[in-house]
This record gives structure tokens, sequence and C-alpha cells, in this order.
């Protein structure tokens, strides 16, 4: 069995990825090609700037690994606020390491309002 021509890819190393020559494309090679240099770009920016992940974000979760802490360099995450009463709930955005890392506070790292990043979203793909 010898039919297919596998060619191992440069990947962050999770999952083994290969480019099959002698098969039907399902995506053009250009296409895929330009892939792997943005995962590529992404990583060297997740490296220059101590960034440990950066792409886990969904259409649920548009901002999810994409607000990056200037103070730790970790992924902002989602939070509730007041998630009992219904009047004075917030969703807010803040550093996940805020209250993580001992001896290492983050205080300068800021909370940002879930619903200015829609609307600055919004401005922006208008
Ligand atoms: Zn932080």
């Amino acid at each position: 069995m010898d039919f297919l021509t596998k060619k191992k890819v440069e990947n962050n190393g999770e999952i083994p990825q290969y480019y099959v020559e002698d098969h039907p494309p399902i995506i053009d090679k250009e296409i895929w090609e330009a892939v792997q240099l943005e995962m590529e770009r992404r990583r060297a920016f997740a490296e220059k700037h101590q960034i440990q992940k950066i792409d886990y974000a969904s259409v649920d979760h548009p901002f999810a690994g994409r607000i990056i802490c200037g103070n730790s360099g970790k992924a902002y995450g989602k939070k509730v606020w007041n998630s009992t009463d219904k009047n004075l709930r917030r969703v807010v955005w803040r550093c996940n390491s805020k209250y993580k890392i001992k001896g290492k506070l983050d205080y300068g790292s800021r909370h940002i309002d879930d619903k200015l990043l829609y609307s600055h979203l919004l401005t922006l793909s208008m």
C-alpha cells in the first residue's frame, strides 16, 4: 500500500498533519499552504510575545484566546458579574491569571466590558 505520498508538515506538536499528494484534494493546495503560513505566523507571534495560547476562539466565543493581557501574557477569559441579579449582571473579560500567580498579582490588568468588545467588533467589520 504505497499509493499515498505523505509529507510531514511542521505543527505545534499537538496533532500530526499531512498533505496527501496523490489524492483528489478537499481544499486547494494554495489555500492549504496559506493556512500553514498563517499558523506559522500565529505561532511566531505567540512565541515573540510569550503567549501560551492564542487560537481557541469559536463562533460562540469570538474573543476567547484573542485578548492577551499586557502584564502576564495570558489570555483574557469571560466572567459574569452579579449573576444572581438580572439588572446588575455584567459580562466582562478579565485576565485569566489575575488572581492565580502567587506573589505576582496582575494589578495593572483591567477588565473589558463584553458589550464594548462587540460594539468595537461591529464597528470594525462595517
Ligand atoms: Zn494578566
